[in-house]
């Protein structure tokens, strides 16, 4: 079985949902991950938070500007009068269903329930769309089988077990239709993967079912070799290896959820990400084939913040670092970046939701110096170390952008640089003539 994901463009529209519906019509066993429409999930989001304004009037008008959009859609989508009124009349279920909570108490959990119905909505429009073009499918329900436990963990043997009964009940089925995102979570009410989550939903599903490929359906040819939003002339990238992918959606590759790779990895299961706009285009194929060694892409991750600490007990100390990294753990905030001299260390972190109460701490260790408005500059490749002149051709690139800092020989995967945000773009421009004009040729 294969399992296709289409994101929110890929279904923002009646004229795309079609597209879709024909390129999921061949015969061979799939299962259809969607997200919901594009915009959907943040207009949820600001109907949420209007309602926890207590602003009734404002939710329940944003309400209606979505009822308003989808009964729009509908009405271009189906061809027969039949569908279209089973269509509004779904809709409507769930529009009402929104209005209800506007009254009463409002807490995260009714912001939970809320931000689901947009893959409802989505799923159900797309699978009475299949009704009506005759194709036979079966809409299984994501929060019947897909749950988190109390760490927000997602749970693999519930899913497998849940997932592999619930197929068990079709057997003369080959398309199978499911919502991304959505889920329960240990207290079985309704939650989310958090934003974007569909990817990763569509990688666990392929891992429980040992699915022979998972495909992440966009509106772009793929990966590519750096940030298109900022560099004109990039190029998708033809193979990546799951590490490499990994690194590439973490620090900063908007076109796959960082953690939708690990799954698929465990499994050892292709992951192709492709193009619904143009589906003959190759895309890029993530696997656990080595890609050829040399950099391959750079992304960058803003919103960093450096904090430097520097100690003369440092110096020729054991254990330093481990009470220095053990504040960032009281706090639960992750490091990204590291480097250190002989009496001091600098490290990253992106979460600043206890920064303040993490350095206060850390100026017992010494004089602390806190850098906002950062950027991970991260280049991705295979066996970098082994490619002379590498580290040559980043250097030369960025001669003119000061560098914060630098991470090289973590992993045979990367290297890392932090320079202040005002020169991303830059950086990234420079990067892409001098390390990628070989290849630049060849794509
Ligand atoms: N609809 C959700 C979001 O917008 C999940 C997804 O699209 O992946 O974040
Ligand atoms: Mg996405």
């Amino acid at each position: 079985m294969k399992i296709l994901k289409f994101g929110g463009t890929s279904v923002g529209s009646a004229h795309n949902m079609r597209l879709v519906a024909n390129l999921i019509s061949a015969e061979e066993p799939k299962m259809v991950v969607l997200s919901a429409m594009s915009g959907t999930t943040n207009k949820l989001v600001e109907i949420a938070n209007k309602l926890y304004q207590q602003q009734t009037k404002e939710a329940l008008d944003l309400t209606e500007n979505l009822h308003k959009i989808y009964r729009e859609v509908i009405n271009e989508l189906y061809t027969t009068e039949k569908k279209k009124f089973a269509a509004l009349d779904f809709l409507l279920s769930h529009i009402d269903f929104i209005k209800s909570l506007a009254t009463g108490p409002f807490s995260i959990r009714e912001e939970r329930a809320i931000l689901a119905q947009g893959e409802l909505l989505s799923t159900h429009l797309f699978q009475f769309l299949l009704e009506e073009l005759n194709q036979n499918s079966v809409l299984l329900p994501a929060l019947s089988f897909m749950r988190i436990d109390e760490n927000e963990e997602p749970d693999l043997t519930f899913l497998e077990e849940e997932l592999t009964a619930l197929l068990a009940k079709y057997p003369q089925s080959n398309l199978f239709i499911t919502q991304g995102y959505i889920c329960r979570n240990a207290f079985g009410e309704i939650d989310n993967l958090k934003r974007g989550g569909s990817d990763y939903s569509a990688s666990l599903i392929g891992a429980a079912v040992q699915a022979s490929e998972i495909q992440i359906w966009t509106d772009i040819d793929g990966m590519h070799n750096n940030d298109p939003r900022v560099v004109p002339d990039t190029y998708p990238i033809a193979e990546l290896s799951f590490d490499e992918a990994a690194e590439l959606a973490y620090f900063g590759a908007k076109i796959l959820h960082p953690s939708s790779v690990l799954p698929a990895k465990q499994k050892n299961i292709p992951v192709k990400l492709l193009n619904t706009m143009q589906p003959e285009a190759k895309g890029t194929t993530i696997s656990a084939q080595s890609s050829g060694k040399s950099i391959k892409a750079v992304a960058a991750k803003d919103g960093i913040v450096a904090i430097n600490v520097k100690s003369s007990r440092m110096l020729l100390a054991y254990g330093f670092l481990r009470r220095i990294f053990e504040v960032f753990e009281e706090y639960k905030t992750p490091i990204d970046m590291v480097t250190t001299s002989e009496v001091a260390v600098s490290l990253t972190i992106d979460n600043t939701k206890y920064l303040p109460e993490i350095i206060a701490e850390l100026k017992e260790f010494g004089s602390v110096q806190v850098d906002t408005d950062q950027t991970i500059i991260c280049l991705v490749g295979d066996s970098i170390e082994e490619v002379p002149g590498t580290t040559l051709k980043i250097f030369k690139s960025l001669k003119d952008i000061p560098l914060r800092m630098i991470s090289y020989g973590g992993s045979k995967n990367n290297i890392s640089l932090l320079i202040a945000t005002a020169d991303k773009k830059q950086a990234l421009k420079a990067l892409n003539t001098g390390v990628f004009e070989r290849i630049a040729e060849h794509a």
